[in-house]
């Protein structure tokens, strides 16, 4: 089964193709028009001539299609100069009006209601018919309904596409602008290179992935940081915000699509089946073109691997012979973790690729300075740049221009072996869920959360994984598994996929170096479920009827009332249902209870008779999948008022994605928070506006977590003005720096003194232990530990702790990179006597810790580590080095401080929408924050 050669291919001789390559490489220009004024333009904007190639060294003239230049007035990489999304969607537009060969479509809108838009790209046969197109990739997508031969039928008349991903990071602000032009020179270029491109393959441009981003972006160059040439003296280079929610962090979204730039990618990548897709981002100089150095995911089929070392091979050589330094490979990431944007394609037997070119994060010419590290001459880095040297955006748009157009260009000249990879890679998927093992995962309907399975399995579904459920029980050699249980058979196209998501990682421990990101992202691991792996081939018999749209089970009511009862088995949603419940009293029992031959768990809620609470436990229990269980006479427990709390999210100005993931959280279940910034917090008075402060985890140290965004620029307003209409989203700011000061800190520990709840999340925990608003907790000497985000069992010391409901005793944390703590250096007095909470309480306020060995009552405060906990028993899903010295230290504490308390978790609960099973730690706090609180001491001496 080889490749067919197209047409084309087999009318152009050998020597033919040569004449071509070389008309093409040197003589670039010679079939095109010049735009007047463009070639020289481009050359003084070009801070070495070096930076540029002959293929982008001047912009085709177009009689009947407007240049960028004829449309913005100026040539793209025109120093100080960004253009908006008005002017780069109407550009486009304008293309697809005036050329035939450029088509303008809708594929999403972002958070804060912007269009996000996709550009075809082909000469006008492939534009008139990309219905045609599509429909081919499609068919090559799915190898159960087309056979080997079908494919090579289908292939000598399809074409590649070509996904580009433009403006992700909106700091990145090269990409966006390089787009313009490289569409225009594909659709109007006569080259013969440009030719072949638009005849051979369909390109699509997503040119502004992030639209909310790269508005505030252009807004923030324009109020600060235009005109401004002194790289070291810059002020902060992007806005405090990009999207609603995230920045950074928008390229962590793959396996989850939270976020609606992700979810465009996914609408475009089922509707077109890409070859190819390709990330643009700005972050190494001078060009790095991505595959990583390994350990490659183990689902990674080999001919992917390879295919992308290949062509990132080709463009390293490509730009080198076209007399380009700085162009380098491999030695970036690993392609283990697939969580990024371009992982969409890698995930689903496609290509995934990227490159990092370099960007200045403002678009004035500037002097930059690399590391020595980046400039070593290397096999993977044949001719590295210079260490020092002027860097402009026409630079920029240089080197990411012509790399597209080399990668284009063999794409072009490969399109038929391309195609063919896609189609193999994809038959070998289905192939290895017929004969491999397991056959399927079973995933019972009823886990004690039903919303948080279905909420798995719509994620799954989301990715183009087919689930079935179960008509009736199934029977195979694991076990029996009742009707309605979800099957996801492995014998369908993304089989490895599949795998993926739903077994548990296992990053080398061997490996040279250390994980880029996350290492551990296994559905069931984070979602605290259970998928059960079957090897029994019988499984394919099971009568399973196909889910052809996302899963909302609801809640059952048993009873009419008037007392009303949840048994407690772990969900997620009992978070929401408070908010939702309000109005209505919620009691929550602190011992297990026995009622009509139902066991009722420690954290089960007792709602009283009151007005108008039927129909709202009825709405309750259908939207959030609840079981309510009527009952009366009320049970005779313990419980504790859950009233509900006035809560106040703190987002310093600093750093605000990772709590943006919280901000997510919230909104996506309409709970009502109060958003504190850095000036709320040294404004005081906390605890007249909120009871309980979340603070997220944050990537700043203490120092910065102290005194944020340096004014040394003086005051830098974040606020809508007629000139800037973007800045001030989602919360405006008179002045972003500063942080919290030492006046926040002090309000803060008034707010604990009097009685408040602080709630610190993985590194935010730093402020209240180094910080000092707790005594006695020490980071530990031996820090070391590497946790790349991996799930690591964890015990409960205090087993009767309000935060341990829900849970079994012995229960896993997802843990990215965090300080070490010692455990507390003093018993707690007057902190925990047995009686404060039920069951046993550690007195030194350790509520969770790594690892399962107990702690004894020999153990010294402040004691050393359990060497009997080994890395490898402590690891559920991922990879650590080093994680024996967490194995008995604190994860979460409950500390007291003045009449309030803190909580500080070694981890963060709500990371990227992807560990929901740690959520409850976290809503366990809050929602039983009056308990926790009702036990905090007086200090000794009030
Ligand atoms: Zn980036």
């Amino acid at each position: 089964m080889g490749p067919k050669k197209s047409p084309i291919e087999i009318m152009i001789t050998f020597p033919a193709m040569v004449v071509l390559l070389l008309a093409a490489s040197l003589l670039s220009s010679a079939s095109d028009k010049h735009e007047p004024g463009s070639s020289q333009r481009i050359a003084e904007l070009t801070t070495d001539p070096r930076y540029l190639s002959p293929w982008v060294s001047y912009v085709p003239d177009s009689k009947s299609v407007p240049s960028p230049k004829k449309f913005l007035g100026r040539i793209i990489g025109e120093q100080g100069e960004l253009s908006r999304l008005s002017q780069i969607y109407g550009y486009f537009r304008e293309l697809a009006r005036t050329s035939g060969r450029v088509q303008v479509e809708v594929i999403g809108k972002s958070e804060e209601g912007r269009e996000i838009i996709l550009v075809a790209i082909a000469d006008e046969s492939g534009i008139r018919n990309l219905p045609l197109l599509k429909k081919a990739t499609a068919a090559l997508a799915d190898p159960r309904r087309t056979s080997p031969e079908t494919a090579e039928k289908i292939i000598a008349a399809a074409r590649p596409i070509y996904y580009l991903n433009a403006g992700l990071h909106a700091d990145e602000t090269g990409s966006p602008e390089m787009c313009l032009e490289l569409a225009y020179r594909l659709a109007v270029s006569e080259q013969p290179m440009i030719q072949q491109i638009r005849r051979n393959v369909v390109v699509l441009i997503n040119p502004v992935s992030e639209p909310d981003g790269h508005e505030k972006m252009v807004d923030w160059f324009y109020r600060y940081l235009k005109g401004r040439t002194d790289y070291d003296s810059l002020p902060r280079q992007s806005p405090p915000y990009w999207g609603r929610y995230v920045y950074v962090d928008i390229n962590r979204d793959a396996h989850q699509q939270a976020m609606a730039a992700t979810r465009a990618v996914f609408r475009m990548f089922f509707d077109y089946h890409p070859t190819v897709v390709h990330d643009l981002h700005e972050a190494i100089a001078l060009l790095q073109t991505w595959n990583g150095t390994g350990p490659y995911n183990p689902h990674l089929d080999p001919i992917v691997t390879s295919q992308f070392l290949e062509m990132s091979f080709h463009e390293v050589k490509t730009l080198t012979a076209l007399g380009m330094p700085g162009v380098w490979t491999w030695n970036f990431g690993e392609n283990f973790g697939l969580h990024y944007l371009d992982s969409i394609a890698l995930n689903h037997n496609g290509l995934g690729r990227g490159y990092e070119t370099f960007g200045n994060a403002t678009a004035e010419t500037v002097q930059r300075t690399i590391s020595k590290e980046e400039t070593t001459r290397e096999w993977y880095r044949p001719w590295p740049s210079d260490r020092s040297f002027r860097w402009s955006m026409r630079d920029n748009v240089n080197y990411q221009e012509t790399a597209c157009l080399s990668i284009l260009d063999y794409t072009a000249k490969h399109a038929q072996d391309m195609l063919l990879d896609f189609f193999r890679t994809g038959f070998k998927s289905w192939q290895a869920g017929q004969t491999g093992r397991p056959s399927a995962y079973v995933i019972p309907e009823d886990q004690g959360d039903r919303k948080r399975v279905a909420d798995m399995v719509n994620r799954l579904l989301a990715q183009g994984i087919e689930v079935g459920q179960a008509a009736e029980p199934v029977v195979v050699s694991e076990g029996i598994f009742p009707q309605g249980s979800y099957v996801v058979a492995l014998d369908q196209p993304y089989r490895n996929y599949a795998v993926d998501l739903l077994e548990p990682q296992k990053f080398p421990a061997d490996a040279a170096d250390l994980p880029y990101d996350d290492v551990s992202w296994a559905l069931p691991v984070h979602y605290g479920i259970e998928a059960k792996p079957v090897d029994d081939p019988k499984i394919r018999q099971a009568i399973v009827t196909p889910l052809t749209g996302e899963v909302h089970p609801a809640g059952r009511v048993n009873g009419t009332g008037p007392f009303f009862l949840i048994k407690d088995t772990g969900q997620e949603a009992l978070f929401a249902a408070r908010f939702r419940l309000a109005k209505f009293a919620v009691e929550i029992a602190e011992d297990p209870f026995r009622i009509a031959g139902t066991d009722y768990p420690a954290g089960s809620w007792v709602l009283r008779s009151q007005d108008e609470l039927e129909p709202a436990i009825r709405k309750v229990a259908s939207e959030l999948a609840l079981d309510f269980d009527s009952t009366s006479p009320i049970p005779e427990v313990r419980r504790h008022d859950a009233g509900v709390p006035r809560l106040g999210i703190y987002v310093p100005w600093a750093d605000t994605d990772s709590i943006g993931w919280i901000r997510y959280a919230l909104d996506k279940e309409r709970i009502p928070y109060v958003y504190l910034r850095d000036e709320d917090i040294r404004e005081g008075c906390l605890l007249g506006r909120v009871d309980v402060i979340l603070y997220g985890d944050v990537r700043l140290d203490l120092q910065g977590q102290i005194h944020g965004i340096a004014p040394t620029s003086g005051p830098m307003p974040f606020k809508p003005s007629p000139e800037f209409p973007n800045l001030g989203t989602p919360i405006a700011s008179e002045d972003i720096t500063g942080g919290l000061g030492w006046t926040g800190l002090s309000s803060l520990q008034r707010f604990l003194n009097e009685g408040g709840m602080l709630i610190t999340l993985g590194n935010a925990t730093t402020l209240a232990l180094d910080g000092g608003l707790v005594r006695n907790v020490r980071r530990a000497r031996d820090q070391g530990v590497q946790t790349h985000g991996v799930e690591l069992k964890v015990r409960f010391v205090s087993p009767g702790h309000p935060i341990s409901y829900g849970y079994l005793p012995v229960t896993s944390a997802f843990r990215s990179n965090y300080a070490v703590y010692d455990l507390p250096r003093r018993w707690l007095e007057m902190a925990y006597c047995t009686s404060c909470l039920d069951g046993p309480v550690d007195r030194r306020g350790v509520v969770l810790q790594w690892g399962t060995r107990p702690l004894t009552e020999e153990a010294e405060p402040g004691g050393s580590h359990s060497p009997e906990e080994s890395p490898e028993s402590m690891v559920v899903s991922g990879g650590a080095r080093g994680a024996e010295k967490l194995a008995g230290r604190p994860a979460i504490l409950d500390l007291p401080s003045g009449r309030g308390r803190v909580i500080a978790f070694n981890f963060n609960p709500i990371h990227r929408d992807l560990n929901h099973s740690d959520a409850r730690f976290l809503w366990n706090a809050i929602l039983n924050w009056k308990k926790i609180l009702s036990k905090a001491p007086l200090p000794k001496n009030s």
